[in-house]
């Protein structure tokens, strides 16, 4: 066993460069570190990094099976419970699940699992196995939004024979992993591998189809035996302020949106994006690191605008890292009250307040509050809103299906909402979270969709 009280970094491409380029920034363990770092596990009984995991990887066998440079077996011991080990292993927060709960944070860094997953994974891309065919057992199941609760979902149904067909209103599939997050965190590439593997297994996608519009939740009832709503939470949250409809004003939504899915990054791209010289992005959260570095990559100086003090920053504690290495500033205790404009409805900066923490809100975080006194002025040519998003607003238009007044879809622990055959996870139904726990509503919605329909054909 390494007995290392370290964990192996990630070798990563040099901050100068990367500002340049969209290439991914983490590149990757190679053999000989992937088998040193999975031979760190302890190999603990009570595998507290499995319950740590939203979807329950077996991971010490699949580290076990790296250490003894069964790539493939470890890959296959991975994908018993997790359809995207290759996202996963690059986006998951490993350091608020599996890795927080690792038995070698008592003595020194956790074992890097998330690190291994990605090797394991982008070994077997390499490889290229033939999926496996599993007979149809003659019954149809759609689901709608292509994001990582809905590819779970279909992948898991497939599994069990069903003949899925997952409709997405946008022209790739793959939800926020194709919209949201930018090719130098999460390769596009790597996505479409993820879904052809969905493909090879006879699910069937269809782009372009905007449910409640192009086809009507009523007709998929119809035509199938159950429905998955994984519509995601992508309707962006604005503040509200003055000046919020001017010219260079984005929500981060709109503006990875037409970097990441129609890459206006590229010179020649159709769908360009405006370059701001100097950008201010609004709020903490992943989402605000990921429109930061994209900004910073089209050539701006860019400014993070956030209430709140680092400490409460929400962005995972790497992307904060990689955004200062890369030249990004950062406004704490800061909060925009008016955009300001040239008269002519541009952007020319942003009139702030200073703020203070106050007592803890609902949230458990201290309360920002206003300092008297405090009024900053900063100059930007785009303002770019990272506040959040709301669920997509299609199930709330749909008659008979419960949803919360900011929309979420109401759904129990197996994702059944109010209408009989209809079921829905992720995001659409929690809020903005995580790509690992939106594939596990996936997962479970899959076995309670399975359960639900051998009944009814039980009961004639
Ligand atoms: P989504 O991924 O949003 O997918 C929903 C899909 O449904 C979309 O493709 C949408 O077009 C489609 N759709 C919506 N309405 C309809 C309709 N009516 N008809 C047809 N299709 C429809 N999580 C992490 O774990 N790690 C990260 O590093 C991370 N970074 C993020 C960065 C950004 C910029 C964003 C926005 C989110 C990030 N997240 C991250 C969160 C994570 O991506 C989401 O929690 C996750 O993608 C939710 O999955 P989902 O399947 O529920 O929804
Ligand atoms: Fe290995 Fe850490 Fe899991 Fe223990 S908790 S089995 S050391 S990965």
């Amino acid at each position: 066993m390494n007995k290392s009280l370290k964990s192996h970094p990630m070798p990563l491409r040099d901050p100068a460069e990367r500002i340049h380029t969209f290439e991914e920034v983490a590149l990757g363990y190679d053999a000989e570190t992937a088998i040193s770092e999975a031979d760190r596990c302890l190999h603990c009984k009570n595998h507290p990094c499995t319950e740590g995991c939203p979807v329950n990887v077996a991971i010490p066998e699949f580290l076990s099976l790296t250490a003894a440079g069964k790539f493939e077996e470890a890959y296959e011991a991975i994908a018993r419970t997790s359809c995207l080990p290759a996202v996963c292993g690059r986006v998951c927060p490993q350091e608020r699940q599996c890795e927080m709960y690792c038995t070698r944070n008592k003595t020194g860094d956790p074992v890097a699992i998330g690190r291994v997953e990605r090797f394991v994974a982008d070994v077997h891309a390499g490889i290229g196995r033939k999926a496996e065919q599993i007979p149809k057992n003659g019954k149809r199941v759609a689901v709608v939004g292509s994001g990582p609760a809905g590819l779970a979902c279909a992948g898991d149904l497939a599994g069990l024979g069903y003949d899925v067909t997952v409709f997405e209103a946008l022209h790739a599939a793959g939800g926020v992993l194709v919209y949201g997050i930018p090719e130098f965190r999460l390769p596009k590439r790597i996505v479409a591998r993820e879904t052809e593997d969905l493909l090879a297994r006879g699910v069937t996608i269809k782009t372009n189809v905007l449910v409640g519009r192009t086809v009507s939740l009523e007709e998929l009832r119809e035509e199938y035996d159950a429905v998955f709503l994984g519509t995601g939470a992508g309707l962006p949250n604005f503040m509200g302020i003055k000046g919020e409809n001017a010219c260079g004003v984005f929500s981060a939504n709109e503006y990875l949106t037409r970097i990441n899915l129609m890459k206006a990054y590229e010179e020649d791209s159709e769908t360009p994006v405006f370059r701001g010289r100097k950008v201010a992005v609004i709020g903490g959260g992943n989402v605000a690191m990921d429109a930061a570095r994209c900004a910073r990559r089209l050539g701006a100086e860019v400014t993070i605008v956030y209430r709140r003090s680092r400490e409460e920053l929400p962005a995972r504690r790497e992307e904060v890292v990689h955004a200062e290495e890369e030249g990004i500033g950062f406004l704490f205790l800061t909060a925009p009250v008016e955009i300001l404009t040239d008269g002519g409805d541009n952007v020319t900066g942003l009139s702030c307040v200073g703020m203070e923490l106050g007592e803890p809100d609902a949230s458990g975080r201290r309360r920002p509050e206003p300092k008297a006194g405090s009024e900053i002025k900063i100059e930007a040519d785009c303002v770019i809103m990272a506040l959040g998003t709301s669920p997509n607003p299609m199930a709330g238009r749909t008659k008979g299906i419960a949803t919360k007044p900011r929309g979420e879809i109401i759904a129990d622990e197996a994702g059944k909402t109010s209408l009989a055959g209809v079921f829905a996870g992720g995001d659409a139904v929690t809020g903005s979270a995580t790509v690992i726990r939106a594939m596990g509503a996936g997962k479970r919605a899959a076995a309670a969709i399975d359960e639900y329909i051998k009944t009814r054909s039980e009961n004639g």
